[in-house]
């Protein structure tokens, strides 16, 4: 078995992607790379794991866990322990390429049913072992990290079936271990679709969105994963919560809204019913558009989005650096088709491209397709076909596979997102870019690709040469600069990944003492001897290891 750092930082199937000449083209362009820097590969990690950590488990608990869940599911070897103990944040990755493991559990248990849960938090509460209930591990903000030790709760191997299908409800019931392809193939065969695709859909599980609060990319049609989930059922510290599948109540509080964006720090989600809607592949109407500024296609976005004739489900804008590498890395740049743009004075450095899919019958995508192409017309936009939407869709997962080799090139390259509302976008926009502009050699795109009638996300991209031999403070102080330009100018702490303990620190000045003290409270009824997650995770209790942030 391949036992080495890189295989546990590496994306996906862990194939070994390689930049595309374009691509290098613009590396050396923008960064100043010789031959010679793309010969070297930097921090490769391709040393054997080591964990200095000792495990604190003590022989009778691993015995108590070992009955429950049978020998084969629990490991604490290095590697297991390595492999557990991060998501895919860059900060993780980097720390894997220096060969640090910082925080690892002390076992990897892998429950075989929602009884075995239940035994296992009722034994660790008594006993005050930390536990971290794990999914695709594709996190993004450090929400995996077992600053305390304890286990991490594996719940891909087993707990990972589709239980019902109901074609009177139109809702799925699945286990939370279920990957986004094993969910939505057994849907496609019944004539349904989930609706919710994140990119990293084919690494990420239904417990996971859940709990991270995610949005997938037609979010805009079918909504965030809280507009899903029915219902779940959850093992706490203080018991099962398990909520009915009813449309809607008046009950008091929607027990289940609780669990949604908890990473895991409120107890285990076993089980969990969304809504499903029909699959229609065949009739999805695309369409693409250009602008001449980013705030022309902002506005005709608002206004598509406030008319209420229909929405698309797939809705994007790439902002004036986003779309000039669009067109340079796909092949566009300078070719007849980008000449007679220029002439129609849809520049470089100002235009932005659009993408919009509608999905649904062929009659209804027709009128909401023509509707959007008035609207972007009349709001200045042209419609420049459908290819490279279709473009876009093919390549939407596989773009994940990029950022190990750039990695390997010595790029920094990370992501942030934000919710605002229309009246701070353009502000959290500039105030971003303005930022980022003071860091030289920095290549920073940003779109916007969750869209709703009050407002959108921002989703900000940032590539930039590492600092040799400070690479973990260049970034941490680079990053935190760039958090803090984003709050103070009006947008959330996150709109789709989550706060983990990445954004922790900000949590109490962003949501309000008294809002923090009502979650903080929330926490202390379902975990009161603070065993799930523990260790900073959305600001709840504190992070002890400061120089991972
Ligand atoms: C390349 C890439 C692209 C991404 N694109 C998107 C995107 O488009 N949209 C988006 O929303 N996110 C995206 N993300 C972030 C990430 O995929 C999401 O947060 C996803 O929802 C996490 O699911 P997971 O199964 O991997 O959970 P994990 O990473 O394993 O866990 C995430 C958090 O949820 C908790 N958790 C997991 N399962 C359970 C459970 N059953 N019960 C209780 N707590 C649980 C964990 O403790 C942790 O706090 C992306 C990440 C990567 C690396």
């Amino acid at each position: 078995m391949d036992s080495t750092y890189r295989n546990i930082f590496k994306w996906g199937d862990k194939r070994e992607e390689h930049i595309a000449p374009r691509m290098k083209e613009l590396i050396r362009d923008k960064f100043g790379y010789s031959d010679d820097d793309f010969r070297e590969k930097r921090l490769p990690g391709l040393e054997q794991v080591r964990v200095d950590k000792r495990p604190a488990l003590k022989p009778r608990q691993l015995d108590f866990i070992r009955s429950v869940v049978g020998d084969d599911d629990i490991v604490t070897d290095d590697y297991s322990r390595a492999r557990f103990s991060c998501g895919k944040f860059y900060g993780e990755l980097l720390d894997l390429r220096l060969g640090r493991v910082a925080c690892p559990p002390d076992a990897v248990v892998a429950p075989g049913s929602h009884e075995e849960v239940e035994k296992l938090i009722s034994y660790c509460s008594t006993e005050h072992i930390p536990v971290i209930p794990v999914g695709g591990q594709s996190s993004v903000t450090g929400a995996l990290k077992a600053p305390e030790g304890g286990i991490a709760l594996d719940l891909t191997k087993h707990l990972n079936r589709i239980l019902r299908i109901s074609t009177v409800n139109k809702t799925v019931t699945v286990q939370a271990g279920i990957l986004g392809p094993s969910l939505e193939a057994e849907l496609n065969s019944n004539g349904y679709t989930c609706g919710h695709f994140p990119q990293s859909f084919e690494y990420s599980t239904a417990g996971g969105w859940i709990a991270a609060r995610g949005a997938g990319q037609a979010s805009t049609g079918y909504g965030k994963i809280e507009d899903m989930v029915v219902a779940l059922r959850a093992v706490t510290p203080a018991g099962v919560i398990e909520t009915k599948d009813y449309p809607r109540t008046a009950q008091g509080w929607d027990l289940f809204r609780l669990f949604i964006g908890s990473e895991g720090t409120l107890g285990v989600i076993t089980e969990i019913t969304l809504r499903i809607h029909n699959y229609n592949p065949r009739d999805t109407a695309s369409a693409a558009f250009i602008f001449r500024s980013f705030g022309q296609a902002v506005e005709a976005m608002r206004k598509v989005m406030q008319s209420e004739y229909g929405k698309p489900h797939l809705f994007r804008i790439s902002d004036p650096d986003e779309t000039d590498i669009a067109f340079r890395t796909g092949g566009s740049h300078n070719s007849m088709s980008d000449k007679l743009l220029r002439r129609l004075g849809f520049r470089p450095g100002e235009r932005c491209l659009m993408f919009v899919t509608v999905e649904g019958e062929r009659d209804y995508n027709h009128f909401v397709l023509k509707k959007i192409k008035t609207t972007v017309r009349k709001g200045g936009g042209m419609f420049i076909g459908t290819g490279a939407v279709k473009k876009w869709l093919d390549q939407r997962y596989s773009s994940a596979y990029i950022r190990d080799p750039l990695m390997d090139l010595g790029i920094m390259t990370d992501t942030l997102e934000t919710a605002v509302t229309w009246e701070s976008l353009m502000k959290v926009w500039s105030s971003a870019r303005a930022y980022v502009s003071r860091r030289p050699k920095t290549v920073f795109m940003v779109h916007i690709s969750h869209v709703y009638e009050n407002g959108a996300n921002l989703y900000f991209t940032f590539l930039s040469p590492m600092e040799k031999g400070n690479e973990r403070d260049d970034f941490a102080t680079f990053h935190r600069g760039l958090v803090d330009t984003i709050v103070e100018n009006g947008g959330s702490l996150s709109h789709h990944h989550g706060v983990g303990r990445v954004l922790a620190p900000w949590m109490e000045s962003h949501l309000g003492e008294s809002s923090m003290k009502a979650l903080k409270a929330i926490k202390r009824h379902f975990d009161p001897e603070n065993i799930m997650n523990p260790g900073g995770t959305l600001g709840l209790t504190q992070y002890r290891d400061e120089t991972d942030r």
